[in-house]
């Protein structure tokens, strides 16, 4: 196992350097990563401009992406990418199926609403994965001018895997482009586009990167977006503006994230020492089995069955104790140096652990420690929820 990953420092006051953020991003960062932003850039200066080369290499890298696609950096957090990869890369004349099973997903839809972008939406239940591929395959023949398809990798409204392999064989086989946001999962979940059929994929730095919030990017195929110019609705947004310009002289077009990218590039350096995503997905595995036992073993009970989880956030469904409330939890959790992240869900009333970021397996046993003296000072006597009723 590599020893790559430090520990940050337990215990302090929430807030603090030693806390740990299991959360959905930003992220518990290395301190080599925050220490990599402790220099200024000029953004036309030739060591900067090397800089953005290498972290796009870097990234298409990752995906396996050969000469057919480009990594185009975008400036702001996760959605901005996202909002310039639907606004750019769906024609104006096109229209876009988006899968939803979370907040994520209906987000595209707002997307699509606010750039006038036709589109329609395929809905299942938040705890289970989208349709079948078969079901989107027969959705794609009785509806032939749907041009495009989205859907989101890892839905983090619940920490639920959605089949992508699968779903994109069915859009690639009824000739259709696809555009996943995978940016809870990129870097933690191996993606091979070698053998993805997919036309797009955005993701950000500051989740399984393990880098600095600030940027994201879209990994695109450059047969397509070649043909994208004057497509995007918003012009700071426009990825095939934002590519023609690094591809013209290798500088961004507007005020680059200098420090967020020189940070992501010394997380990526860690990346490699970890064994590249596959020792990556191997840790946050460790980190999700270590939380999921512990909590189990105080009572607790995950929102999804086991088969669909992703190594990446996990809802727990709340406690039926009486004594128990989420606001006093989260606080005493806090002042324990650990972040947790309150529920999205409409039905349930739920919290969520984040099972990402640069710490380990035994740092996920000390939060179970934790929870359990939380619990008994707040004398909530069992994790147990009430019995569900729900059958989706
Ligand atoms: C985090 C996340 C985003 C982007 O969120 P930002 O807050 O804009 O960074 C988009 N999609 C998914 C699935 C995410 O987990």
């Amino acid at each position: 196992m590599p020893s790559a990953v430090p520990p940050p420092a337990e215990g302090g006051a929430g807030g603090g350097a030693g806390t740990v953020l299991l959360t959905p991003g930003p992220l518990t960062t290395r301190p080599e990563t925050r220490a990599a932003m402790d220099r200024d850039w000029g953004s036309r200066d030739p060591a900067f401009i090397e800089l953005t080369a290498r972290v796009r290499r870097r990234l298409l890298a990752l995906a396996n992406a050969g000469e057919a696609f480009t990594c185009v950096p975008m400036q702001g957090s996760g959605t901005f990418a996202v909002e310039a990869q639907l606004g750019s890369l769906v024609p104006r004349d096109g229209r876009l199926l988006i899968l939803v099973n979370g907040a994520y997903g209906r987000r595209m839809a707002e997307i699509c609403r606010r750039a006038g972008r036709v589109h329609s939406v395929l809905e299942t239940g938040e705890t289970e994965p989208p349709r079948r591929a078969a079901a989107l395959a027969e959705r794609l023949v009785a509806e032939p001018d749907i041009s495009d398809v989205a859907l989101v990798h890892c839905e983090t409204t619940t920490g639920i895997l959605n089949p992508l392999a699968d779903l994109a064989a069915a859009v690639s086989e009824a000739g259709r482009r696809l555009h996943v946001d995978a940016m809870s999962s990129f870097g933690g979940i191996p993606t091979d586009l070698a053998r993805l059929p997919l036309t797009s994929l955005a993701a950000s730095a500051n989740k399984c990167l393990e880098g600095a919030p600030g940027v994201g990017f879209v990994i695109v195929r450059v047969d397509h977006l070649s043909g994208c110019a004057d497509n995007a609705h918003a012009v700071s947004l426009d990825l095939h503006g934002q590519w023609a310009g690094l591809e013209a002289n290798g500088q961004w077009r507007f005020t680059p994230p200098t420090h967020i990218l020189a940070a992501l590039d010394r997380a990526l350096d860690a990346l490699d020492d970890e064994g590249g995503v596959a020792g990556r997905f191997a840790r946050y595995w460790e980190n999700c089995r270590t939380l999921v036992d512990g909590m189990r073993g105080l009572g607790f009970e995950t929102l999804l069955e086991d088969a669909v989880q992703a190594p990446i956030i996990v809802t727990f469904r709340a406690p039926a104790d009486p004594a128990w409330q989420f606001q006093t939890f989260y606080d005493r959790l806090a002042e324990r140096g650990f972040v947790i992240y309150p529920g999205k869900l409409a039905q349930v009333e739920s919290f969520r652990v984040g099972c990402i970021g640069a710490f380990r397996a035994d740092t996920m046993a000390r939060f179970v420690a934790a929870t359990e003296g939380v619990l008994r000072e707040m004398g909530v006597e069992s994790g147990a929820p009430a019995p569900s009723s729900s059958t989706d």
